[in-house]
């Protein structure tokens, strides 16, 4: 274990993951990085600001999300040039998780400055081990599309797959998914993980049916990860 670790490098771009829900789950390293850092980019300034001002940090930001990303990412580049020392952020969780990050990393890489991963929260993470599903092997899906053909045929491919598969899901379509879950996996094992890390964390377990029948009864609300069984797992336990 290192304790005293060196001053932030400059020319370094800093993959801060953030927490899901509690912010008792930031890390040391998190702070440290974003106090000590230069600038902090961010998918949504507003909400990396409240963020900030909850640990008492100050520190200017650059907003970076989906559709800024190959503009913003160009001048990310100049300023690791410079020797700048960039801390990136997504709303929550880990960044380029389903969330920016991947397209700076890549162009930080290829122009020859150091990326450096502050690991942490991910819902990913939270979801499988606390799912009692097979985590051994597991297929990170991340958000299916959304047009129904291309959702059916994802699923469809996933079939013949061993390991867990995890999924996010907006709260608006976790209904909707269990409908298709029920048509392509109906003897497997889901769990919804809902709310991780919240007050209301909770993890539902069960076939598609059963779970269908537990989210019609009650309005679900909040954030979701779906994890199913793989092909090996079959039947369910
Ligand atoms: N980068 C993030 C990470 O590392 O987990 C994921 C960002 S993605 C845009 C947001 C999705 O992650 C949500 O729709 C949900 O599926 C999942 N998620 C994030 N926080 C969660 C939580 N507290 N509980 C359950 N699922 C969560």
């Amino acid at each position: 274990m290192e304790h005293n670790l060196p001053e932030l490098r400059p020319g370094t771009l800093y993959l801060v993951a953030t927490p899901i829900g509690n912010l008792e789950d930031i890390t040391l390293r998190a702070l440290r990085t974003l106090k000590q850092c230069d600038i902090v980019a961010a998918e949504d300034t507003r909400r990396t600001g409240q963020l900030l001002k909850h640990f008492g940090i100050s520190k200017p930001q650059l907003s970076y999300f989906r559709f800024n990303e190959a503009r913003r990412s160009e001048e990310i580049i100049e300023r690791l040039g410079r020797g700048e020392r960039i801390a990136l952020v997504s709303d929550a969780g880990s960044p380029g998780i389903s969330d920016p990050g991947e397209r700076v990393v890549k162009q930080a890489i290829a122009a020859g400055f150091r990326v450096e991963s502050v690991p942490g929260p991910s819902a990913l993470v939270a979801a499988l081990t606390a799912s009692g599903l097979p985590a051994m092997e597991f297929h990170f899906i991340g958000f299916l599309p959304h047009k129904p053909g291309q959702r059916r045929k994802s699923l469809e491919r996933l079939g013949t797959f061993t390991g867990t598969l995890v999924l996010y899901e907006s709260p608006y379509r976790v209904e909707k998914l269990l409908l298709e879950l029920k048509e392509v996996f109906p003897e497997r094992q889901v769990v919804l993980a809902r709310e991780l890390t919240k007050k209301f964390e909770e993890f539902m377990r069960g076939s598609p049916a059963e779970l269908l029948e537990q989210v019609k009864k009650r309005s679900l609300k909040g954030e979701f990860v779906v994890l199913i069984a793989g092909a090996a797992e079959g039947a369910r336990a």
